[in-house]
């Protein structure tokens, strides 16, 4: 069997490219990879007037590679980065993502900030315990932790944007559940670049043309650290039609491929103008106990935390 080569040389293919009909070799495959991430940040003008950046940096395969290529095009971008890793306190798990947290730091020579979701009172492995008495999905619970915490370091660091690794499975994903469920305030949530509003930090997701698996096979490639194990509570946590929301599209993608970019990019040309001068945006307050921004008076990460601490309490007088 003779093997497939590369549509721009005499390499081997290693992949094919469905929605745009290539064949590419590993460094082709790497420079289409990295000119389509460049392209995207300068078509949709993302780093416009923003220099300092806070990277919410997990550990994955989508924000370590994020990491490499912010890191690869600072200079280019006129990027000041700061990679934020959150111990999210998930025992065996938040011990491996601090490994590669190191093994990155080593391989690119930058510094990542660490901070403890325990340093505010609990951990996440505690609300997977109270996750019934709290009421709240424990993944949408890590969500708002992530945001706050992130949002937090970006004003005390006063950076001008906190960017995040959503890849474009995501996004779509995003559309169809917020779409199914009517929540237009969710779907016009859903851009690359969410300005700054009071305290609430500018938010950019530059991989959102990014399917996951390209990301996949980036980091192989170029053997970029990342965790290689799903998070404990993945699969107990994720709602079931989410789940297969995201397994069809990947079928359908694979049946028709481009679906997923068409879906994104007509939406945002399309759909997301039109929202956008229509939802009436909630006006941002500061929280009346932690002075972070909300809709409400108090924030829903000092809700949770609140909630955490008194179940804590009521268990320990029940002990004693
Ligand atoms: Fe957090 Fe859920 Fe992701 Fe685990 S799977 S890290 S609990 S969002
Ligand atoms: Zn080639
Ligand atoms: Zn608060």
């Amino acid at each position: 069997m003779t093997s497939k080569k590369c549509h721009y040389c005499n390499e081997t293919a290693i992949v094919r490219i469905p929605y745009i009909k290539l064949r590419l070799c590993k460094d082709h495959f790497i420079q289409y990879f990295e000119q389509k991430f460049v392209k995207t940040i300068e078509s949709f003008n993302l780093f416009k007037g923003i220099r300092k950046v806070v990277l919410g940096f997990s550990g994955g395969k989508d924000s370590s590679a994020l990491l490499y290529l912010l890191h690869k095009y600072s200079e280019l971008f006129n990027l000041e980065i700061y990679p934020i890793h959150i111990d999210l306190g998930i025992e065996d798990y938040s011990k491996q993502c601090l490994t590669i947290v190191d093994k990155v730091e080593g391989k690119l020579g930058i510094k990542c900030i660490t901070v403890k979701v325990k340093d505010y009172g609990f951990t996440i492995s505690d609300v997977k315990r109270l996750e019934s008495r709290i009421k709240r999905p424990i993944c949408s619970v890590c969500g708002i932790v992530k945001r706050y915490i992130l949002n937090k370091i970006a004003l005390e660091l006063k950076v001008d944007a906190v960017i995040t690794a959503h890849n474009l499975n995501d996004i779509a994903q995003y559309l169809l559940v917020n779409y199914m469920s009517g929540n237009v305030d969710g779907l016009v949530k859903i851009t690359p670049k969410i300005p700054s509003i009071g305290n609430a930090v500018c938010r950019l997701k530059p991989l959102f043309l990014i399917p996951e698996n390209e990301i996949q096979l980036y980091v192989e490639l170029l053997e970029i650290p990342h965790v290689n194990i799903k998070c404990p509570y993945f699969n107990s946590s994720k709602k079931p039609l989410q789940q297969s929301l995201r397994e069809l599209l990947i079928h359908i993608e694979s049946k028709y491929p481009g679906t997923l970019i068409n879906m994104v990019m007509n939406y945002l040309r399309n759909i997301h103008p039109i929202l956008n001068r229509h939802v009436r945006h909630g006006d941002v307050k500061n929280c009346l106990i932690c002075g972070m921004p909300t809709q409400k008076d108090i924030c829903a990460f000092c809700k949770i935390r609140m909630k955490i601490q008194n179940l804590n309490d009521e268990r320990s007088s029940s002990e004693e």
